[in-house]
C-alpha cells in the first residue's frame, strides 16, 4: 500500500510539472496559472468540476471559492474530505475569462491532462459536477438527463450531479445533490473503496 501511495504521488507530481508547462489552448494566456487539482493520491473517488474560478486561479487550488466551500461542507456531511479518499480536478486546468463555460476546443485541448490524471488515480468512482464534466466524460448534454443512474466505463463508475456553483444559484437543488452524494458513498462502500470515509464518521 505504501508503495502504491508513493508511486501514485510521484506519478501525479510528474504530471503536475508537465501540465504546468501546458499551453495547448488560449486559456493559459489569460490565467494566472494552472490549477492541477488536489487530494489523496490513492483516492477511490474523483470529483470532476468544470474549470477554475477567480479564487482558484489566484490560489492555484481547485474548489476554494464559495462553491468549493459548499462542496467541502457536503463532503464533510457525508464523512468525506478532499484529502482522504477523494481527489478533486477540473475538465480544464486554466481559468476561462469571466468564468465562461470552456469551449469544445478548450475541453478537447485539456483532455489529455484530465485523462492522464484519471489513468494515474484509477478511481472506482468518478463524480461529475455539472454539465461540462457530464458532457466531457459521458457525452450527455444535460445534468438532468444524466442524474440518478450509474454509468460504467471500463470498470469505473460515473455519477452525475449538480455543480456546487449551481447549488448556490438554486438552493432547492441541494436535496437532490445530497441524494446523489449519498448514492456515491453507498456505491463506494459496496465496491469496498477502503479509506473513502474518515474513520469514526
Ligand atoms: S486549459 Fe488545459 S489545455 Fe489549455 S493551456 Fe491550460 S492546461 Fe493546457
Amino acid at each position: 500500500m505504501a508503495e502504491q501511495v508513493g508511486d501514485k504521488a510521484a506519478g501525479l507530481e510528474a504530471l503536475r510539472r508537465q501540465v504546468e508547462q501546458c499551453h495547448r489552448c488560449g486559456l493559459r494566456d489569460q490565467a494566472h496559472g494552472v490549477v492541477f487539482g488536489e487530494g489523496d493520491p490513492v483516492a477511490r473517488i474523483v470529483f470532476v468540476g468544470e474549470g477554475p474560478g477567480q479564487e482558484e486561479d489566484r490560489l492555484l487550488r481547485p474548489f476554494v471559492g464559495r462553491a468549493g466551500q459548499l462542496l467541502d461542507k457536503m463532503l464533510a456531511a457525508g464523512g468525506l474530505d478532499r484529502f482522504h479518499g477523494v481527489y478533486i480536478v477540473n475538465v480544464v486546468k486554466c481559468r476561462p475569462p469571466n468564468n465562461r463555460t470552456p469551449t469544445l476546443d478548450e475541453r478537447k485541448a485539456c483532455w489529455p491532462n484530465l485523462s492522464a490524471q484519471l489513468r494515474i488515480l484509477s478511481p472506482n468512482i468518478v463524480v461529475l459536477l455539472g454539465a461540462t464534466a457530464v458532457r466531457t466524460l459521458l457525452g450527455i448534454s444535460r445534468v438532468s438527463q444524466a442524474r440518478g443512474q450509474w454509468y460504467e466505463r471500463g470498470g469505473v463508475w460515473f455519477r452525475a450531479t449538480f455543480h456546487p456553483a449551481a447549488l448556490l444559484r438554486n438552493p432547492s437543488w441541494k436535496a437532490g445533490a445530497w441524494e446523489d452524494l449519498q448514492a456515491v458513498i453507498a456505491k463506494s462502500q459496496e465496491l469496498g473503496a477502503g479509506g473513502a470515509q474518515r474513520q469514526g464518521t
